[in-house]
């Protein structure tokens, strides 16, 4: 699987994001196309296509990305809010490059779509 994704653009500096934390491990910026009023992706610097791939040597990493979404929703403004990770083209990811959403600001139904 090619590793250019827009993710990995992004990363490099080719397209710009709307940054809202960065780190030596991940970024996390605005999503594109927003499904709530606040939605931000945090993205691993690694090349690590979907949870899929993730592997036991990958164990530090995710936790660092979990504890940056908390970090960031609460420095959005969120008192509850939703982490999602879609894994696969039948859940929903467009972008094969691992991503957390956090979403939040509005009410959330359950279950999701
Ligand atoms: P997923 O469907 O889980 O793969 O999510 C991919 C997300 O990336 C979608 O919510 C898109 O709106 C978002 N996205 C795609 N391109 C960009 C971009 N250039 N900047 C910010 N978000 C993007």
């Amino acid at each position: 699987m090619s590793s250019k994704t827009i993710f990995s653009q992004i990363l490099s500096g080719e397209i710009p994001c709307d940054e809202v934390y960065s780190d030596e491990i991940c970024l996390a910026f605005k999503d594109i196309n927003p499904q709530a009023p606040v939605h931000i992706l945090v993205i691993p610097r690694k090349e690590l296509s979907s949870m899929r791939e993730a592997q036991k040597e990958d164990q530090e990493l995710l936790g660092h990305l979990l504890l940056v979404s908390s970090k960031v929703a609460k420095q959005q403004g969120l008192r509850d809010w939703r982490t999602v990770i879609n894994t696969g083209e039948g859940s929903g990811q467009v972008v094969f490059h691992l991503h957390l959403h956090i979403i939040g600001g509005r009410a959330l139904t359950w279950p999701p779509g």
